[in-house]
């Protein structure tokens, strides 16, 4: 009787769970199909979203729209999603303290996989309501702080939150901005240029040294178009397993097709796309294959199916010649290092962040950093910042910018590195040799400092301060060059007859700049003003005879040049051990005390010679 009873009061129970369950899933899963990615966005776009839910680890978004509606979707890519909504929520909170759109990103692990399907979704639904209530219905500004700082919680450390760049934040380069002008404009409006039958091209390769921008104008091109942006860098398939990065290539390429139109970045191809059959080492295997993953995705997909990739290199000439076909990277954007113009342009943008005094001049700072790069002139004013901060001034006054440029030519002093008094000997001379060569050589070169500090990669360095911006130099300008580098290693051996090996790049250089000088500047006696182009073609057809005679001329250059400098410092013997034994001691040296010390000796000279 008992159980009977109990029987029937389950039977009763059947229905209404079936029913609870019913309305849930209904309630939970509207029957229309998911939504595009773009619709999605949109939403953020035009404010229509009053508040949202994301989960950082499996991607799942629920939103509350203002007409009511409820959203759930599944971001493909969290990241970009959230580099694509962040910004405009944050935005739009700022502009608006008396309605703000409440976001939270919570992550599975951080709350415990225990908490998932549906109590999950019932906590997140009291949850927010609470927070609907307790914030969403208060009143007046005071609830503004406190909403910043709900917007910060569980946002995993993972994500990266990058925000948009457009062309405004990329000074100067407006040749490189124009010639991708075309290709904002097509991911604008595919429609209109496959209407009227324009071809746009797949690949576009930026080319140029580091820090140049070319990251920046890659994000920059994707930002002024409003469209997703996705990257990936060759050297990530570096030290892969094989087939690891072909498949990565794949399952982006897959991504991007979803999202079109977009852009695929590929920072730093030359590690993945460097001239197949050459270079040496035998773990090529991986990066061939994720090399031929890129051209089958490339030409898997029509021209203007509206998914544009951008590379980036610093060698254009170690690509593989494939990548370079028609249909692949057929154009190709230089993206150079700035001129005086440019870098003011660098300059201001950077400086619109920052507290600068009075007496802060960018054009006189645009003049003195010839050379620099974008990255070098931002990183320039990060460590005179750093220094204003350090001297406790308001502001960053010309002095710290000044003081600032030496540390970013040479990158940052390595007070901490524990060198051995002989090594240090060595290096002292060494760079006694460069300065003094550079002082006594008849064009009198001015030294603005020499230290023995380690910096970066290199051990010590001798800075002349440069003239203006010039690559054309004349014969004597280039011998003189050369006897400078030189100059490094005639001061070891005259003084410590023995050869460091830090002066190999001296000598590397030294070497190359002889070799341009007789096949490219037909600046040889010998040979005449003919021009050996060094291209592979050419050097195969001029003869065995002519090669050995190049080989000869330069090692004619080179051996003058280090006479000439032993010769210099021999008969400076003298100054040589009295700069040696000033940079032993305090390291560093001015171009003014080397000055003191070179006329002193003069002024000993001469006495000597009034004596006699
Ligand atoms: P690359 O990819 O060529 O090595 P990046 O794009 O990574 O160079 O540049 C590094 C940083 O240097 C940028 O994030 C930016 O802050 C700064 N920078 C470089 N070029 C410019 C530029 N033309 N205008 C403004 N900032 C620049
Ligand atoms: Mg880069
Ligand atoms: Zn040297």
């Amino acid at each position: 009787m008992l159980m009977k009873k109990n029987r029937k009061w389950f039977l009763a129970l059947i229905p209404a769970l079936c029913a609870m369950v019913i309305i849930t899933v209904m309630l939970l899963q509207p029957e229309e199909e998911t939504p595009p990615y773009s619709q999605v966005i949109g939403y953020f776009e035009t404010d229509d979203i009053q508040n949202y839910s994301l989960n950082i680890t499996t991607g799942e978004l629920s939103a509350e729209l203002r007409d009511g509606n409820a959203l759930t979707y599944t971001v493909p890519d969290i990241d970009l999603f959230i580099s694509q909504t962040e910004p405009v929520v944050t935005e739009y909170n700022a502009a608006h303290p008396d309605s703000q759109i409440i976001f939270d990103y919570v992550s599975a692990s951080q709350n415990g996989q225990l908490l998932s399907g549906l109590p999950y979704l019932i906590l997140l639904a009291a949850g927010a309501t609470w927070v609907i209530l307790r914030y969403g219905a208060g009143k007046g500004n005071k609830k503004r702080g406190r909403m910043s700082a709900f917007g910060k919680i569980d946002v995993g450390s993972s994500v990266s939150v990058k925000t948009r760049k457009t062309f405004e934040d990329v000074a100067g380069a407006d040749e490189e901005k124009e010639e991708l002008r075309e290709i904002v404009e097509f991911l604008k409006e595919p429609q209109k240029f496959n209407g009227l039958g324009a071809r746009i091209p797949k690949g576009v390769l930026l080319v140029g040294p580091p820090g140049t921008g070319k990251t920046l104008i890659a994000r920059a091109v994707s930002g002024e178009a409003g469209v997703p942006f996705f990257s990936i860098s060759g050297s990530d398939f570096v030290e892969m397993y094989v087939g690891v990065g072909a498949a990565r290539v794949r399952s982006l390429f897959e991504k991007a097709k979803k999202l079109a139109p977009c852009i695929v970045f590929i920072d730093e191809i030359d590690a993945v796309g460097r001239h197949r059959g050459m270079g040496s080492s035998g773990s090529n295997d991986e990066r061939e294959q994720t090399l031929n993953q890129l051209l089958v995705e490339m030409d898997g997909f029509e021209t203007n199916a509206g998914v544009i990739i951008i590379a980036a290199t610093n060698r254009a000439d170690i690509l593989d010649p494939a990548l370079l076909r028609p249909g692949r990277f057929d154009r190709q954007v230089y993206v150079g290092v700035p001129d005086i113009k440019g870098r003011e342009a660098v300059l201001r943008v950077h400086a619109r962040k920052k507290l600068l005094s009075d007496d802060v001049e960018l054009g006189e700072v645009a003049k003195d950093t010839v050379g620099f790069t974008g990255a070098d002139l931002e990183n320039l004013l990060n460590e005179a910042a750093l220094l204003a901060a350090k001297r406790g001034h308001p502001a960053i006054g010309m002095a710290e910018i000044e003081e600032s440029v030496l540390k970013v030519i040479a990158g940052p002093e390595k007070k901490s590195k524990v060198i051995s008094q002989k090594e240090k000997r060595l290096t002292a001379y060494h760079e006694a040799g460069h300065a003094l060569v550079t002082s006594l050589l008849p064009s009198k070169k001015k030294v603005q400092q020499v230290s023995i500090i380690p910096r970066g990669r290199v051990g010590g360095f001798t800075l002349t301060p440069p003239e203006e911006d010039k690559n054309f130099e004349t014969r004597n300008d280039m011998l003189d060059q050369i006897c400078i580098l030189l100059g490094g290693r005639a001061a070891e051996e005259i003084v410590l007859n023995d050869i460091s090996t830090g002066a190999s790049n001296d000598i590397e250089r030294a070497t190359a700049i002889a070799h341009s000088m007789v096949t490219k500047f037909g600046m040889s006696t010998r040979l005449g003003p003919v021009m050996y182009n060094s291209d592979k073609v050419r050097a195969r057809q001029s003869s065995d005879r002519i090669s050995s005679e190049i080989d000869a001329e330069i090692q004619g250059i080179i051996s003058s040049a280090y006479e000439k400098a032993v010769e210099i410092l021999t008969s400076g013997i003298g100054m040589l051990h009295d700069v040696a034994a000033y940079l032993c001691q305090y390291e560093k040296m001015s171009g003014t005390e080397l000055r003191q010390i070179i006329d002193g000796e003069q002024e000993d000279r001469d006495a000597l010679q009034a004596l006699s």
